[in-house]
């Protein structure tokens, strides 16, 4: 029987998050900067070499797939890669196949995401503000997405939206987003703003807005209590006793998840990162290009990386300035 994949620390790992390109039709003001290079198209995986790899963690013991970028439903032809995953939900060996996306393109593909598998996904949406809105994707409309969210729901997908706190910004929607998510019956996850790439003139420190905060103020008019699900990952959740409804908070920052991940992330070129908030990374394309013909070099080359797997991120903010930034984007390791 084949081995599963355990990390140094004794982490299983079963969760594999795919950035399927690096490309995005919005230019969130916390993700990119308005001008983008992109990756020539000859770096990226094609889906068929996704395809191969993806089935090889699955082989490996992964049993949650999520697919991300980038905005992963700009990737042409992306329908036919999730209906190829199809094949390992049919198995049972793999149990979820998921994706975020920012909604632009819901109305077209979720009919389709929902019959390649997919029950559930996260949309990410800041702000209900359709001024707003255009202000912080600075190429996105909201009509659009939230048309997408409707289509979504009505192909059966559950949702839930993801927020990025930011300070001076959606903190005045704490309760107006609550309720709105409260009507549509989806979850709502708050994430707190991490130091990835060069944005241009942004500042992160202006832009955080700690999780405590938000939390301590939700409290101030609903019963908040906390939920022990645990996904491996970097969420906690509460339950809102009045609406029942759960609200997630993702803070890497605040509270040290590290601990139990259970998570890798591969990006669109093949690179393997075993750590969000690390540099180090393993190039799993070369050991794909170079044996088409057999997948022993790629599984060799993903435990070897597995191996190397570190025990957390350095990310703080609790000095004077942002300690632990990594350059690259996250759209690049897909978020
Ligand atoms: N385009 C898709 C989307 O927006 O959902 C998927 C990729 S996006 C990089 C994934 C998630 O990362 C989004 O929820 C986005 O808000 C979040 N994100 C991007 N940059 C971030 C940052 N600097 N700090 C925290 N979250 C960030
Ligand atoms: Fe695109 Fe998602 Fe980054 Fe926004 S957060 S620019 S939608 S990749």
């Amino acid at each position: 029987m084949t081995q599963s994949l355990i990390d140094p620390f004794q982490r299983p790992i079963s969760y594999l998050r795919v950035s399927v390109t690096d490309r995005c039709d919005f230019r969130c003001v916390y993700c990119m900067s308005e001008n983008m290079t992109f990756l020539p198209k000859k770096e990226l995986l094609t889906l068929e070499e996704l395809d191969r790899m993806c089935s090889t963690f699955v082989r490996l013991g992964v049993e949650k797939l999520r697919i991300t970028g980038g905005e992963p439903l700009v990737r042409r032809d992306i329908m036919t890669f999730f209906r190829r995953m199809t094949r390992h939900l049919d198995s049972g060996a793999l149990k979820e196949l998921t994706l975020t996306t920012n909604g632009s393109q819901l109305e077209r593909f979720a009919g389709d995401l929902y019959a390649a598998g997919v029950r559930r996904v996260n949309v990410s949406l800041d702000t209900l503000d359709e001024k707003k809105f255009a202000d912080v994707t600075r190429w996105g409309r909201l009509p659009q997405v939230l048309r997408g969210l409707d289509a979504a729901q009505a192909a059966g997908l559950r949702v839930k939206l993801n927020a990025v706190a930011l300070k001076g910004f959606n903190e005045d929607e704490l309760f107006s987003m609550t309720e709105w998510c409260a009507e549509r019956d989806m979850d709502l996850t708050w994430i707190e703003v991490m130091p990835m790439g060069d944005i241009g003139n942004e500042d992160r420190l202006d832009q955080y807005w700690k999780l405590t905060d938000l939390r301590a103020r939700l409290a101030e008019q609903y019963t908040v209590t906390d939920l022990p699900e645990r996904t491996g990952g970097p969420a906690r959740y509460v339950r809102l006793e009045e609406t029942g409804q759960k609200i997630g908070f993702i803070t890497p920052l605040t509270h040290n998840f590290c601990e139990s991940c259970n998570r890798v992330r591969l990006t669109c070129t093949g690179e393997l990162f075993m750590c969000l908030g690390q540099e180090d990374n393993a190039d799993l394309r070369a050991a794909l290009r170079n044996h088409p013909d057999s997948d022993e070099p790629l599984e060799a080359a993903i435990r070897a990386a597995i191996a190397l797997k570190p025990k957390g991120h350095d990310f703080d903010y609790s000095r004077q300035g942002v300690d632990g930034r990594v350059s690259r984007h996250m759209s690049h390791t897909g978020g």
